[in-house]
Formats: C-alpha cells, sequence, structure tokens
C-alpha cells in the first residue's frame, strides 16, 4: 500500500507553520518516525493517563459487535483497535460464544508510518486485529466494505482533513458509523488557561527528556491549537455526507468525540 499525496500546490498547517501539503505528509512522517518508540510513554506522560479513559469512552460510543469489520485509521500503536477487539468479543461470549450466527470480528489497523506499526506490533494485538501501513487521504478498502470506522488523535496530521472524511464515507457500508477522537477546544476559560500553561511549556519539555525530540512535541502541541473547534469540525463530517453528527467532550473539551452515521 502507498500514500496519496494531496496535489501539490495546496497548503496545510504544521503546527503553526502553513506548507505545501505534499510537504507535510513527509513532515508529520518524521515526527512520528521520531516519536514511535516512545510513543506510549509520551501519552501517558502528557495526559496523566486520561488519554486512556478518552479512549475507553470513544471505542465504548464506538460499541463493537461480533462479526463486524471494524478500521481504525492512524491506529498507531493499536491503542483503539485492542479495545474494539475485546469489546466485539466480550460481546460475542454474551451472546454464546463463537459461532456461524455469532462470527468473530476483523479490526484492521492502518497507518502510514510503518514504524508506528511496528511498535504496535512488538506491543501485541489480539487475534482479530491486523495491521497495514496505508494512507487515511486513500483508503486501500473497497466502497461500502466497513462497518465501523474510527480515527483516534490522526486526523489532525492529515494533509487532507476533507479528502480523509471522503475516503471514511466512501468505505463505510449503508449503516456504518464514523467516531473521530481528537483533541479540541475546552469550553471553559479557566481550563483553558491551565491547558495553554501545560502544553506549551511542559509538554516540549518532558518530550525533550524523555523522547529526545522536543520539536516533534512543540509541533504536536501547535497542531492541536489549528485543529478547527468542535462545531466547525461537525460541520466537516457533514459536508463529507455523513448523518446525525454528535459531539461529546471530553473533560471540558480538552478531548472531543465526533460520531456520525453513513445513511
Ligand atoms: N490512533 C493512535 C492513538 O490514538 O494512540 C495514534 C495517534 S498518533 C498521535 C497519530 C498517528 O497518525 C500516527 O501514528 C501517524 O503516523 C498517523 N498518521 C498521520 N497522517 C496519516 C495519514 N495520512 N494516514 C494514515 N496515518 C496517518
Amino acid at each position: 500500500m502507498t500514500d496519496t499525496a494531496p496535489p501539490s500546490g495546496k497548503t496545510s498547517s504544521f503546527g503553526f507553520r502553513d506548507v505545501d501539503a505534499k510537504e507535510k505528509v513527509q513532515l508529520v512522517r518524521g515526527v512520528f518516525d521520531s516519536v514511535a518508540s516512545s510513543y506510549d510513554l509520551m501519552n501517558d506522560l502528557m495526559s496523566g493517563g486520561v488519554h486512556r479513559l478518552w479512549k475507553d469512552a470513544a471505542a465504548a460510543k464506538l460499541n463493537p459487535r461480533p462479526g463486524e469489520t471494524i478500521l481504525d485509521v492512524a491506529g498507531g500503536t493499536g491503542d483503539m483497535a485492542r479495545r474494539y477487539s475485546k469489546m466485539a468479543r466480550a460481546a460475542q461470549t454474551r451472546r454464546g460464544g463463537p459461532g456461524p450466527s455469532n462470527p468473530d470480528a476483523s479490526v484492521f489497523v492502518l497507518d502510514y508510518n510503518a514504524e508506528m506499526i511496528m511498535a504496535g506490533v512488538q506491543k501485541g494485538g489480539e487475534p482479530e486485529m491486523s495491521w497495514s501501513v496505508g494512507d487515511a487521504m486513500a483508503l486501500p478498502m473497497p466502497d461500502a466494505s466497513v462497518d465501523a470506522y474510527s480515527i483516534s488523535f490522526g486526523i489532525r496530521n492529515v494533509a487532507d482533513i476533507p479528502q480523509a472524511l471522503r475516503e471514511a464515507r466512501r468505505v463505510l457500508k449503508p449503516g456504518g458509523r464514523f467516531l473521530c477522537l481528537e483533541f479540541s477546544r475546552p469550553t471553559a476559560s479557566a481550563i483553558r488557561k491551565a491547558y495553554d500553561a501545560w502544553s506549551f511549556h511542559a509538554i516540549p519539555r518532558i518530550g525533550g527528556w524523555v523522547a529526545g525530540d522536543r520539536e516533534s512535541y512543540q509541533y504536536l502541541v501547535e497542531s492541536i491549537r489549528r485543529f478547527p473547534d468542535q462545531s466547525t469540525f461537525k460541520s466537516m463530517i457533514e459536508s463529507a455526507g455523513f448523518s446525525r453528527v454528535t459531539v461529546t467532550n471530553l473533560s471540558g473539551g480538552v478531548a472531543a468525540i465526533h460520531h456520525g452515521w453513513a445513511i
């Protein structure tokens, strides 16, 4: 599977800079090449472990079921896919165990960065999971082939977000679910101030100490600020053809779950 770079001439944000969309693809790849081996530890340090609760909430919202084809795009080291596999299996057990009318789920982790996939494979998977390298902007899946699509802390890194959303819509079956977990805009100014102080001052420093890469974490913090707020992103999802789009704020809007239906 290969990346399909967006046409040159289009600009996209790379942190607080605007760069050619093609260049962004390479720059973001460099960031995740650099942070792959320390990615999970850094997530715990940066969020005080709260990212695990956000991921639990997002997985519960997606509600994976036995027999479903679930695609986790920008899946990184597989955090969401492991949750989906276990939840689908638990539902299968509740329905009396595997059988012709109660088959296993298939959970695909797709990420365009082989280093992140490798880190995930080394961490270990679940029997339902398979891993591949591929691009959110050109998914290697047929039309209407997926029951549920998710992208967690991935979409703000994608050079052409509307194109990634159109791809999500394309691969989902009628009645399929779309879920995005992403950093968003804190709703209260007190939270916003504390969060700004933490993210702009502490996170790049922690990235420097733990991952030996302050710049990559500076990018991650800046990319969060450049990402559209809850209602703007909701409109983008609707423009891609999704219906009944809802927003669930987490930790006062520090992160948000956007959920929609391919009808
Ligand atoms: N989903 C994982 C999680 O929640 O822990 C990983 C999130 S990590 C912050 C962002 C991931 O997006 C990286 O693994 C990166 O390689 C991937 N990514 C960025 N742009 C992508 C694209 N166009 N297609 C596929 N993956 C992409």
